[in-house]
């Protein structure tokens, strides 16, 4: 039965003249790992809901294995969902919760046992199977509650921010353990954040949303280093942008011009700018390939694994770069006048709009 190829065309949905998704078309592979990203208020949920049967489009299609899917009611669309809440039956206790969608399915009691503590051992709960969902920690219940929503197989995994909840390092650790999870049972997951590292580490794909549109659909290695455009570069990392001016076919800043590895076609009309990230610039160059960026020292921020320099440029912006201490360079101080590189296949410009 499981395939879980999913094809949305022209999806629109509206909440009175508010446009939540404005003409999504996305085609998902069986059995990839896509992650729905962006800012607060973008659509993701919104999205996720029609797929999984919660939200009925205005217009568009949704097809599941080549089966039209917008009519079907959620239960019949054999899916499992996970929430950042959980959404765990409490007074239940954890074998309880994780075999409850086999009952449904009327699924034999020997088989439940089997499958229920199948599906806890790979989240490592089989330990904890008789416990109360009270008294666990909210790592092991969203493992329960992932576990419950594997357990009968479904076509579909979704998951709306299921790590939100987390504190940092126990956020990390399950991201590894939900890809690691992943490659092992294979199934075609869609995954909400609004977390841009969360989507780097575990997507095969990502589908950055702004507005109810896909704004670009890439593997997350292009999405962070070839965005496409001034809001994609700006969600991915801690970006900042330098304006730059066309001529002919090159670019220049502040009157030098820029030596680029990626000459591909910024939409020709509109502003332009260079994305200018911190991990990219370096302390040493070579004038002959990389581009030189001169400014002062405005201030040097301890972070623990390196100190941040942030420097001002003379046409009044700023860029920062980390300084591990690996470096031959001393740690620069405030007012210092400094030479950044910025190698040529890190150097990129975009415009506003995706070409
Ligand atoms: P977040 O990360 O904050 O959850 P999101 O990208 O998931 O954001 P959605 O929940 O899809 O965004 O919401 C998209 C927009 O649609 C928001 O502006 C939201 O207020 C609006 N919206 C969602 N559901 C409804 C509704 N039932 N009625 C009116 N407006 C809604």
């Amino acid at each position: 039965m499981r395939s879980g190829r999913v094809n949305l065309r022209e999806v629109h949905k509206a909440y009175g003249s508010f446009r939540a998704l404005d003409g999504v078309s996305l085609d998902i592979k069986a059995g990839e790992f896509l992650t729905l990203l962006g800012p607060s208020g973008s659509g993701k949920t919104t999205l996720l809901n029609v797929i999984a049967g919660f939200e009925r489009p205005d217009l568009g299609s949704l097809l599941v294995d080549d089966v039209e899917f917008i009519t079907r009611p959620p239960h019949k669309r054999d899916l499992g969902m996970v929430f950042q809440n959980y959404a765990l039956f409490p007074h239940m206790d954890v074998f309880s919760n994780v075999a409850y969608p086999l009952k449904l399915r009327k699924v034999d009691k020997p088989s439940i046992r089997r499958r229920v503590m199948d599906a806890l051992e790979i989240v490592h709960m089989q330990h904890l199977a008789d416990r109360r969902i009270t008294a666990l920690s909210g790592g092991q219940r969203q493992r329960v509650a992932l576990a419950r929503a594997f357990v009968f197989e479904p076509r579909l995994l979704l998951m709306d921010e299921p790590l939100s909840a987390l504190d940092k390092n126990l956020r990390e650790h399950m991201q590894i353990e939900l890809k690691r999870l992943h490659k092992q049972l294979g199934m075609t997951t869609i995954y909400v954040t609004h977390d841009q590292q969360e989507a780097l580490t575990m997507s095969d794909r990502i589908a950055v949303l702004d507005k109810g549109r896909i704004v670009q659909l890439d593997v997350p290695a292009t999405v962070y280093d070839r965005p496409n455009c001034k809001f994609v570069a700006g969600f991915m990392g801690e970006t900042r942008f330098l304006p730059v001016e066309r001529r002919d076919q090159s670019y220049v800043l502040d009157g030098r011009p820029l030596r680029l590895a990626d000459t591909r076609a910024v939409s020709s009309t509109g502003e332009t700018w260079l994305m200018v990230r911190p991990e990219r610039l370096r302390w040493q160059g070579d004038a002959s390939s990389d581009n030189r960026i001169e400014g002062r020292v405005l201030d040097v921020v301890y972070r623990g694994d390196c100190n941040q320099v942030s420097v001002s440029l003379p046409g009044g912006h700023e860029v920062a770069i980390r300084h591990s201490g690996a470096e031959r360079q001393p740690l620069p101080q405030p007012g210092d006048t400094l030479a950044l590189w910025l190698p040529a296949e890190a150097s990129l410009v975009i415009g506003s709009a995706a070409p």
